[in-house]
């Protein structure tokens, strides 16, 4: 009798690097794209690892990490304060590592066995000294190991990635089919069948982490919106729509599995087409009558919401509402791709209350600092905000390499914004000029604050999505 001696299946790490910067907060931010391609390399008979560094609750070795979390899963990140960049140092705050220690990430290499190829994400552009620091322990304790750089930084500024960050592959725009084939050759790995790719694939890689207070779904892939200052595009060309039922079971099965409650929204563009996807995915789920709670920390698009759609996200359990107005300005609406009006935003309100939401859950994203914008029209979108008793949270622009406002902000900005990513950081509010300056906003945010107490769950959130992040008021203690 033979025994065929079965090898073990390639290695292949997933590293979701560190934040560096002034605040974070986590809005129920997960790498959802790098999960993604761990389920399918997972379901391609791969060995699949993970480190998030910014997950200091889960993957924190020496020094545990117990995360204070708001009832519905969103929560603080562990901190360490590290130098400041020279160009930050007129900035009287912190900067910070956000997640593990560098020493915990180094034991965390130690456990595991050699890996075949790591696949390190990144996301703003402005945080690649997380990046670099990852990359260069990665290649110190496996120096033979070709380590491949994704995500939103390395796609939109390949270039920098390439010298900065120094892995041994930069991988521009989403993992493709093509991608998993070169993954395959390099680790002499063939797999039964074809895996599919994300949309149709199966579940992320949720099973890197040993524990969740929240998990993220999207029912569908990139937008078909070109808003001048959004990179989701570049991101994700095209629109994919996924199929209703399945996302309904999948609610399920995570539910079911993790006793998770808390579900947050992951897409662009969720009500787009809703008629055909939405709306069927919330009465999929109403039929289940699951007692969960969702939550779009991404802006939704205020013009699409109906009274049907209005009623049916209550009664799925949608108790964080994020609407997406920018400014109630109608030239500056104009130039952000005529989305909605103060007429749709009066509307979609009505909507939303008669439904049964409250203030309290909604709140709405404007638009601050962005070029040739005025403080006088920001201050007038907060007191429309305002005077329908409504919160609104101020989303610091932040330029965006490749997008359609990118040159214009670079021939307002004073900093180097094509030499130094960095720049992009929006608590220098790169664009904002005489007109919108730290102290202005400060005094705005002040008012506020004054108008709905002090509740800064979402300052300096990273959310899922590319939009401009807010920093905190206030450091975290
Ligand atoms: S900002 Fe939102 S709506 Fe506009 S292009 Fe980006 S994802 Fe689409």
């Amino acid at each position: 009798m033979f025994h065929v001696k079965q090898s073990a299946p390639p290695h292949i790490l997933l590293v979701n690097p560190w934040i560096t910067d002034f605040a974070a907060y986590n809005l129920w931010s997960r790498p959802l794209g790098l999960l993604e391609i761990g389920g399918i390399l997972r379901d391609a008979g791969f060995r699949v690892s993970l480190i998030d560094c910014v997950d200091a609750e889960n993957f924190s070795v020496q020094t545990p990490f117990r995360p204070k979390t708001s009832p519905y899963g969103a929560g603080k990140l562990k901190r360490t304060p590290i130098k400041k960049p020279k160009l930050f140092s007129a900035i009287p705050r912190k900067y910070c590592r956000y997640g593990i220690t560098p020493e915990d990430f180094s034991l965390q290499l130690k456990r595991l066995p050699k890996p075949d190829l790591v696949l390190v994400t990144s996301i703003m552009t402005y945080w690649y000294p997380g990046v670099k620091e990852a990359i260069e322990h990665l290649k110190r304790h496996f120096p033979h190991t070709p380590v491949w750089l994704g995500g939103v930084y390395a796609t939109l500024l390949p270039r920098h990635a390439r010298t900065v960050c120094r892995p041994d592959r930069v991988i521009e725009g989403p993992f493709t089919g093509n991608l998993l084939r070169e993954v395959c050759d390099l680790t002499g790995h063939s797999p039964a069948q074809s895996p599919p790719l994300p949309g149709q694939a199966g579940l992320p890689f949720w099973e890197g982490y040993n524990f969740h207070h929240f998990l993220c779904i999207r029912t569908s892939l990139g937008c078909p919106f070109r808003c001048p200052y959004c990179a989701s595009h570049l991101l994700s060309p095209g629109f994919v729509e996924h199929p209703v039922e399945p996302l309904a079971e999948t609610v399920v099965r995570l539910y079911r599995f993790y006793q998770v409650r808390d579900f947050a929204f992951y897409d662009d563009a969720l009500l787009v087409n809703a008629s055909t996807r939405f709306i069927p995915f919330l009465k999929a789920l109403k039929k289940r009558g699951l007692p969960v709670r969702f939550h779009t920390p991404n802006g939704i698009h205020i013009r699409l919401i109906t009274r049907e759609i209005a009623f049916l996200m209550k009664q799925a359990g949608f108790n964080t509402l994020r609407l997406s107005l920018e400014t109630i300005n109608p030239e500056t609406q104009k130039r952000l791709g005529s989305k909605v009006t103060l007429e749709e935003f009066d509307r979609a309100l009505r909507y939303l209350f008669e439904a049964g939401f409250t203030h309290e859950e909604i709140k709405v994203y404007l638009l601050v600092g962005l070029p040739g914008q005025t403080f006088e029209e920001v201050t007038a979108s907060v007191a429309a905000v305002l005077e329908r008793g409504i919160r609104p949270s101020l989303a610091e622009y932040s330029p965006i390499p490749g997008t359609a406002l990118w040159e214009a902000a670079c021939r307002v900005s004073p900093y180097p914004l094509k030499e130094e990513p960095l720049t992009h950081n929006n608590i220098l509010l790169a664009c904002g000029g005489k007109e919108i300056t730290k102290e202005r906003l400060d005094a705005l945010k002040r008012e506020i604050q004054a108008a709905f107490g002090s509740n800064p769950p979402e300052n300096g959130a990273v959310k899922p999505e590319f939009f401009p992040q807010e920093k905190p008021d206030e450091e975290h203690p």
